[in-house]
């Protein structure tokens, strides 16, 4: 299993600040002064159909990540692959058998099956969910607010998830190469 930060925060300071950082960090008012607050991410996965996310939050960088991660192995799902792309039908499992999509928030994307070779065509947080589960083309399509990363991460997670939803017919099986998550 190896895993990744997905980078949700942003540091702050001069010239507007905006470089990405892998902690969101956020305060509380109170009457001792401002309480900082740091908020995690993490993606896990085998790079062989297996892939979990969390999300963590504490008073401190290290402990927030640890939840996450915790929180991302408990939430390890087995995903489908296959070869659903009608240029290609190779029937090997580099891609996703068929479109799907997932919702967070105001965030919507859209996967869709890509030929060998085509690379992952997605959002930089998202090519990471996709890269640890294994698959190495996909197409994809998002609306709404995707700088929101938490809910843009999540809805990716969501698609990913409703891969195993669908119920498959054995013929469909063969003919796209479907594959479940491999234990490694
Ligand atoms: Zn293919």
């Amino acid at each position: 299993m190896s895993s990744d930060l997905l980078l949700i925060g942003q540091s702050k300071g001069k010239f507007g600040g905006g470089q990405r950082r892998a902690f969101k960090q956020t305060q509380k008012k109170t009457a001792e002064g401002n309480k900082p607050s740091f908020a995690t991410m993490v993606v896990i996965g085998n790079r062989n159909g297996y892939i979990g996310i969390g999300y963590g939050k504490s008073k401190e960088t290290v402990l927030s990540r640890e939840k996450a991660t915790r929180n991302a192995k408990l939430n390890i799902i087995k995903i489908r692959r296959g070869c659903g792309s009608w240029q290609c039908g190779c029937r090997t499992p580099h891609t996703i058998p068929f479109s799907v999509s997932g919702k967070c928030g105001s965030v919507v994307i859209q996967l869709r099956p890509a030929p060998k070779g085509s690379g992952l065509r997605v959002a930089e947080e998202c090519r990471k969910i996709l890269a640890l589960a294994g698959i190495n083309d996909v197409w994809s399509k998002t609306f709404g607010q995707t700088r929101t990363t938490i809910n843009l991460a999540s809805a990716c997670f969501a698609a990913l998830k409703s891969l195993g939803e669908r119920k498959l017919q054995v013929e469909n099986t063969e003919s796209l190469g479907i594959i479940e998550g491999v234990k490694t």
